[in-house]
């Protein structure tokens, strides 16, 4: 399962860059859907997903400066 949450500013100014959190099954590391999230284990090898395995990808936001260069030209 990858939840994605988009860019966003906190009240406190805080800004946190967009980024996707992907849950795995820590046993055989296979993608977990909500389903075996909400009943804790996994439908592959039975393992307890009661603290699953989480990666997560920051996106960057940079813009190039210059404007964009497409391939080919
Ligand atoms: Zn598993």
């Amino acid at each position: 399962m990858i939840s994605e949450n988009p860019a966003v500013k906190l009240e406190d100014g805080t800004k946190v860059c967009r980024h996707t959190v992907e849950v795995l099954c820590p046993n055989c590391s296979r993608d977990v859907d909500e389903a075996e999230l909400a009943a804790q284990k996994c439908n592959d090898c039975g393992f307890d997903l009661s603290t699953p395995k989480q990666s997560v990808s920051v996106w960057a936001t940079s813009v190039p400066k210059g404007g964009t260069k497409l391939w080919g030209e």
